[in-house]
């Protein structure tokens, strides 16, 4: 996902990844590029800072409300300040502008790599460990039998974790797009989670955050 406005940039970054063989989409203002990314259908979002409509900042924000999605900044000068509050707001990265697009591409390598986790990876918190080349999930050695959404929701908690994700992305993500069902669903499966890990181990491992969503935070 490229947010520029400067259309000669999004054009051109469009076209060298093309080449690299990215498709990618466009937006030229902060509103659009936040309702395009929010639709999670983006592997990375290369978002510029000065935006009309909505500036890079708030997009940035808005998007780490619910999404961990790798987001490489564009600074248009050599600005200090937008890259601190940047990386302090959640983005992945930030390059400044001009750029070569050899280091552009060599940074969305570097944010895709950093967040897709290889076949097998295990995943943890709180002393729950998910293995998801085994399929296996257990709390300090104890195996916890799971059906498949239990597992899909709970991977889906834990590879976002730290970041509060809302219902309706839970379900996009967890039960998918053809998803008819009410929203209540992750509510109910919420609980299932919570009687087979935290009730049984006496933790607090799914935390609710009301009127967003839920999120896994390490107990400290
Ligand atoms: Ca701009």
């Amino acid at each position: 996902m490229i947010i520029e406005d400067e259309e000669k940039i999004a054009r051109f970054v469009e076209l060298e990844l093309s080449y690299e063989g990215y498709s990618t989409t466009k937006a030229f203002d902060g509103r659009t590029g936040l309702e395009l990314a929010e639709s999670g259908e983006f592997d990375l979002v290369l978002l510029d800072v000065m935006l009309p409509q909505l500036s890079g900042m708030e997009v940035l924000r808005r998007i780490r409300r619910t999404s961990s999605v790798p987001i490489i900044m564009l600074t248009a000068r050599d600005s200090v300040m937008d890259k601190v509050s940047g990386l302090d707001s959640g983005a992945s990265d930030y390059i400044t502008k001009p750029f070569a697009i050899e280091e552009l591409l060599a940074r969305i390598r570097n944010a895709l790599r950093k967040t897709m986790p290889e076949d097998g990876g295990v995943l943890s918190a709180s002393g729950l460990l998910l293995d998801t080349g085994r399929h296996t999930v257990t709390f300090k050695g104890t195996p916890i039998d799971l059906t498949k959404r239990e597992f899909d929701l709970l991977h889906y908690l834990l590879k976002n974790k730290g970041l509060v994700i809302s219902r309706e992305a839970l379900l996009d993500n967890v039960w998918g797009f053809d998803f008819t069902g009410e929203t209540n669903a992750v509510d109910v499966y919420v609980r299932f989670l919570r009687g087979k890990i935290d009730e049984v181990f006496g933790i607090k491992l799914i935390h609710t955050v009301r009127g967003v969503g839920y999120v896994i935070k390490d107990e400290k």
